[in-house]
C-alpha cells in the first residue's frame, strides 16, 4: 500500500472508530475505579490482537495517598495495556496514552451521546479518542511496511491506568519505555483551536502533615497543640512564595483537619501544587517549602512531615522535540491543516518521558474541548484526521521523505 493508499483506508474507518470511542467512553475509568480500568483495558486489548507482536495486560503497583489524618493509604490502581512490535529494531517509537479519566465512579456525566458534529461524553477526547487515533494509524503504518518490506522501525504502545493523577504505579513501566525507545507520540487531546502544546511547565504536589497534640478544649486547653492554625500559617506561608519566582505559582488547594468542637485538633494537613518553568528552580523551591517548615514547627511546636516530590518537569521546545514540530507542521500542511504549537501550563506524561531523555510530541489526539469537566466533547472529523497526521509522521519516517530526527542511541 502506498502512502496515499494508507490514508485513505484510514478514512474508511471512522465509523469504526466512533464505535470504539463510544463504547470505551461508555464504561468508567476513573483512576480509583481499577475494575472499570480494567474493563477498559479488556476492551482495548482485541483491537491491537491484529499486530505482528502480542497485547498483553500488565499489573502497575498500587500507590500511596495522604489521607485526612495525614496517614498514608495504599490505592490500587487498573493493569497497563502494553504491546512491542520489532522491538530491536535499529529506529523505535514509544506510542502512548491512558485509560483512565477524572471523573468519579459516582460523578453524574456518565452518558456517552453524539449528533453530526460531536461526540460527548467522559473521557472521549481525555483520552480515548486518542486510543483509537494511535490504533488506526499504526494499522496503516503496518500495511505501508507491509508493502514495503521495510523491518526498520519498531514500536512500542504502552496504555497506562493512572495519568490523570500523574502515572504514580506506571512511572517504572514509562520510564524503561523511554529508555528503550527514540521517539515518542502522546495522544492528548489536541488544543481546543486544534493547535499543539509547545513547551509545558513542571508540576509537583505536596502534602504537609502538620503533627500537634490533642487535648480538651474546656479542661486542658494550654496542654493542647493545635494543628490547624500551624497548618493555616504554614499555608499563608506557602501562598506568600507565589511572589519570589516570575512563573511560577503555587496554589495550596486543600486544608483538612479538625474533629469535635471541645478537642484541640492534633493533626492537619495542607496540599499545594507547584508549577514552574524551569528545571532549575526544583532545588530552591524544595529549600524555601523546607524553611516554611522549619519556621512554622518552631513557632507552632508543630511536628511537620512533606510527602510528594518533583516527579513533571518542564518541557521545552527545543533540539529533537523541536525537529519533530516541524515535521508534524509539515505533514498537517500536506493534510491541509495548519498547525502551530502554543505553551501551556497543563502537564502529561510527555513532560516525565521528556525528563527521562525521550523528546516526544504529546497531544497527537482528537480535537474537542471541555476535559475534566461534564462539558466534555470530541469533535468526529478528528478521529480520521488525527489519525492521517500521525500515520504521515510514521509513514514519512519509516519511507525516509522525513528525515529521522533523533540522535540518541538507547
Ligand atoms: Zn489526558
Amino acid at each position: 500500500m502506498s502512502k496515499l493508499e494508507s490514508l485513505n483506508w484510514i478514512e474508511t474507518q471512522r465509523e469504526r472508530m466512533v464505535a470504539l470511542v463510544e463504547h470505551w467512553a461508555s464504561i468508567n475509568s476513573s483512576t480509583y475505579h481499577p475494575a472499570g480500568v480494567e474493563q477498559v483495558a479488556h476492551a482495548v486489548l482485541p483491537e491491537f490482537s491484529t499486530f505482528a507482536g502480542k497485547a498483553e495486560l500488565l499489573n502497575v503497583p498500587s500507590m500511596m495517598e495522604v489521607n485526612e489524618r495525614g496517614v498514608l493509604v495504599d490505592h490500587s490502581l487498573g493493569p497497563a495495556l502494553s504491546l512491542r512490535v520489532r522491538p530491536t529494531a535499529p529506529r523505535r517509537i514509544l506510542l502512548a496514552i491512558h485509560m483512565d479519566t477524572v471523573y468519579p465512579q459516582d460523578s453524574g456525566f456518565q452518558e456517552v451521546h453524539r449528533d453530526e458534529m460531536n461526540m460527548y461524553g467522559p473521557g472521549v477526547a481525555d483520552a480515548k479518542g486518542g486510543i483509537s487515533v494511535l490504533l488506526v494509524a499504526l494499522e496503516a503504518l503496518e500495511q505501508f511496511l507491509d508493502s514495503t518490506g521495510n523491518t526498520e522501525i519498531g514500536w512500542e504502545v504502552l496504555l497506562n491506568p493512572d495519568e490523570e493523577i500523574g502515572s504514580p504505579g506506571s512511572i517504572e513501566l514509562l520510564r524503561s519505555a523511554a529508555k528503550r525507545n527514540h521517539l515518542g507520540l502522546l495522544f492528548e487531546p489536541a488544543l481546543p483551536d486544534g493547535h499543539l502544546a509547545g513547551d509545558r511547565k513542571g508540576s509537583a504536589n505536596f502534602h504537609f502533615v502538620c503533627h500537634g497534640k490533642s487535648a480538651h478544649a474546656g479542661r486542658h486547653f494550654e496542654e493542647g497543640i493545635n494543628a490547624i492554625t500551624a497548618a493555616a500559617d504554614l499555608a499563608m506561608r506557602v501562598h506568600s512564595l507565589n511572589d519570589r519566582w516570575t512563573g511560577t505559582t503555587l496554589n495550596v488547594s486543600r486544608i483538612d483537619g479538625g474533629g469535635p468542637m471541645n478537642m484541640v485538633p492534633d493533626v492537619a494537613v495542607v496540599r499545594a501544587n507547584v508549577r514552574y518553568s524551569d528545571h532549575s528552580l526544583e532545588a530552591e523551591i524544595d529549600l524555601a517549602l523546607r524553611e516554611i517548615m522549619g519556621l512554622v514547627d518552631q513557632t507552632h511546636h508543630v511536628h511537620s512531615v512533606r510527602h510528594g516530590e518533583f516527579t513533571t518537569p518542564p518541557k521545552q521546545v527545543e533540539g529533537t522535540i523541536a525537529t519533530m514540530f516541524e515535521q508534524v507542521t509539515e505533514c498537517g500542511q500536506s493534510l491541509g491543516l495548519r498547525l502551530d504549537h502554543h505553551p501551556t501550563g497543563g502537564v502529561c506524561d510527555g513532560n516525565r518521558l521528556a525528563g527521562w531523555g525521550l523528546p516526544n510530541i504529546d497531544n497527537l489526539g482528537v480535537r474537542g474541548a471541555g476535559i475534566h469537566s461534564h462539558e466534555e466533547f470530541l469533535v468526529l472529523d478528528s478521529l480520521t484526521e488525527r489519525a492521517k497526521l500521525t500515520a504521515s509522521l510514521l509513514i514519512g519516517w519509516a519511507s525516509g521523505a522525513l528525515e529521522w530526527p533523533s540522535t540518541l542511541d538507547p
